[in-house]
């Protein structure tokens, strides 16, 4: 005998002693694998053509035996696949699962995703897989639970996979014989597998005289199921909880999705689509593992579970069905050349865009919903693509408004600014809340105008991929670019630049008297592509000392150590050297920079008291 690796002996435990109410969830399991397999033989159908069948899904009552068999004609198991998909934990999702296995009880996770083949040993304890491919020989696999599976070749058999499950006896607090009752299973059927394509039958028997007049009984097989799939349905009959259900088993969520589209075309290309907006991005959403993709069904084939080409890289996050009246020739490798599917996806772009832009106007709560997970997605790719898709999604962005202490658009930024206007203000800052003290935030808002707050690394970076909106410039509040100040200043005053720049050297570009500092003695500004919020966000990386902001130390005439400075410098140019040093370090952290030289600065500060 063989042992399951651990993690599939864990769920396999669980499963058994599984106190989770709805066992029911098995059958569901079983025919979903069951359509599967059915759906890869369709599909391998279309290239062996001489493989094509009627597809059907058995479902078997042995009262005597106690069991029930669930029987496919799909494309099978040898004994190599037997041992891979059974033997270990292959549930799609697993990365998510596990994760949620370690910190949830059973109830939850089971709940939460179904658990494939394994949930039944919720409801049998011996269960046998007899299963064939087209080339392979027959097999067997075999398990009582946890303590191991057995795999063995036979001869014979039919291409197809057939499960028989060894009812468990009932015990004090469940009634497994339930599951032995024709009428009970044919329940479930219904519920939970109504809209599986292909036929699920179960046998019937049926009295009736044959041509001699004599009365025979028969076992005939009937359809249960009514093979309607939940996308041709039509709108008006199903129910939220139906898309629901249908968009959490199929693809691996446990929350409700936020938002659901379900339309169809008809025209040269027909198709319909049901299209699903997750409400929290997948663990791997931002990483490279991600596969973006819809589930396209041709003719009721389904040709692959990922179709990448039906979505652009900004909509990625959309999960969802598509199913397309397309020439029967089609394979995976054709379809990518096909006119009728680049005008689907065209389609469906709009459609997303759309349904995202209704959003945004009539439901801002759930729009912020969305933002909270997918904006980012939106920003990175009109970074990546240089801004290629500028026009489709810049109206799809919110950043915050100091001014109104929520998000807008760039739209509503512009339609709320003053007439005459030519730029849009924004200010790089982690931490929104700090932005309304800032000198330079200060004085935008005074002259009636807001201040946008970028809040994530690569927002900068994609305003400076738009480059402009409604042909405003954006300008960061931090840079120099804002308008000249006039000053009139004594040799004394300027003076107190040159000596500062002396003393700094390459640390500052320049060093600049000015009085729209308010309460603030220093400030500090970035001149030049590179921000000091682009400085920050490179900190501790490779690339490190290659973004440093052009710097220009700022000096407010109208405050008291401005005056000390000027003094000092003629008659203590010790202490005036050490007050530059430390005026440096202040400006550096009121930018949200860490200290340059911590030690120097801890001292000087010392001293100077
Ligand atoms: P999942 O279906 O989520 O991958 P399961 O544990 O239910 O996880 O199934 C594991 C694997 O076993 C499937 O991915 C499939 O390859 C294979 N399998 C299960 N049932 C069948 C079947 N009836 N016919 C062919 N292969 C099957």
């Amino acid at each position: 005998m063989k042992a399951f690796k651990t993690e599939s002996k864990k769920i396999l435990d669980m499963m058994i002693n599984s106190i989770y109410t709805n066992k029911d969830i098995f059958l569901r399991e079983l025919i979903s694998n069951a359509s599967d397999a059915i759906d890869k033989a369709h599909f391998d159908a279309l290239t062996n053509s001489d493989r094509q069948r009627e597809y059907k899904i058995k479902v078997d009552i042995d009262k005597n035996a106690r069991t029930l068999t669930i029987t496919d004609n799909g494309i099978g198991m040898d004994a190599l696949e037997l041992e891979k998909n059974l033997g270990t934990i292959a549930k799609s999702g697993t990365e998510e699962f596990k994760k949620e296995l370690g910190e949830k009880s059973d109830l939850e996770v089971i709940g939460q995703f179904g658990v494939g083949f394994y949930s039944a040993f919720m409801v049998a304890d011996f269960v046998e897989v007899y299963s064939k491919t087209f080339d392979g020989k027959a097999s067997k696999w075999q398990s009582h639970g946890a303590s191991g599976y057995d795999i063995e070749e036979l001869d014979g058999g039919e291409v197809g996979t057939k499960i028989v499950l060894h009812i468990k006896t009932n015990s004090e607090d469940f009634n497994y014989d339930k599951y032995l009752e024709e009428y009970e299973i044919r329940n479930l059927i219904k519920k939970y597998s109504d809209y599986i394509r292909y036929p699920i039958e179960m046998s019937k028997i049926v009295n009736s005289k044959n041509d001699a007049g004599d009365e025979v009984t028969e076992n005939v097989y009937e359809t249960v199921n009514s093979m309607v799939p939940l996308w041709k349905r039509n709108k008006a009959d199903i129910k939220e909880e139906e898309y629901n259900d249908f968009y959490k088993n199929n693809f691996y969520d446990y929350e409700n999705p936020l938002h659901i589209i379900h339309y169809s075309v008809e025209g040269k290309v027909s198709f319909k689509a049901l299209l699903y907006f997750p409400s929290k991005v997948d663990y791997n959403f931002y990483t490279k593992d991600y596969e973006k993709g819809l589930k396209l069904f041709t003719n009721g084939v389904l040709i692959t579970d990922k179709y990448a080409e039906l979505l652009p890289d900004y909509f990625s996050f959309v999960k969802g069905v598509v199913d397309a009246e397309l020439p029967l020739n089609v394979s995976r490798e054709t379809l990518q050349h096909s006119k009728d599917v680049q005008v689907i996806a065209l389609n469906i772009e709009n459609k997303i865009k759309t349904e995202l832009e209704n959003i945004l106007k009539n439901d801002r709560e759930k729009y912020e919903k969305f933002y909270e997970q997918f904006g980012l997605q939106l920003k990175y790719t009109i970074y990546k693509e240089f801004g290629l898709n500028k026009e489709k999604l810049q109206d799809l962005l919110m950043f915050y408004s100091t001014k109104e202490g929520k998000n807008i658009t760039f739209k509503e930024y512009v339609e709320k600014s003053k007439e005459g206007e030519s730029k849009i203000y924004y200010i790089p800052a982690k931490n929104k809340d700090i932005v309304k003290t800032m000198p330079m935030v200060d004085e935008v808002l005074e002259k009636g105008n807001d201040v946008l707050v970028l809040t994530d690394n690569i927002d900068e970076l994609v305003l400076k991929m738009i480059v402009k909106y409604a042909d405003r410039q954006f300008a960061n509040v931090m840079n120099e670019s804002g308008e000249k100040e006039e000053l009139t200043l004594t040799d004394e005053d300027k003076n107190v630049e040159t000596f500062a720049k002396g003393i700094l050297g390459d640390k500052v570009e320049e060093v600049k008297l000015t009085q729209k500092l308010k309460d603030h003695p220093v400030g500090l500004l970035a001149d030049g592509e590179i921000s000091l919020d682009m400085e920050k966000s490179f900190v501790g990386t490779p690339n490190e000392n290659s973004v440093k902001a052009k710097k220009i130390l700022q000096i407010n005439m109208q405050s008291s150590v401005f005056e000390k400075l000027k003094k000092s410098i003629i008659d203590n140019k010790d202490y005036a050297e050490k007050l530059v040093k430390v005026l440096y370090e202040q400006a550096r952290l009121s930018a949200g920079l860490e200290l340059e030289d911590a030690t120097n600065y801890t001292k000087l500060v010392c001293e100077l008291i």
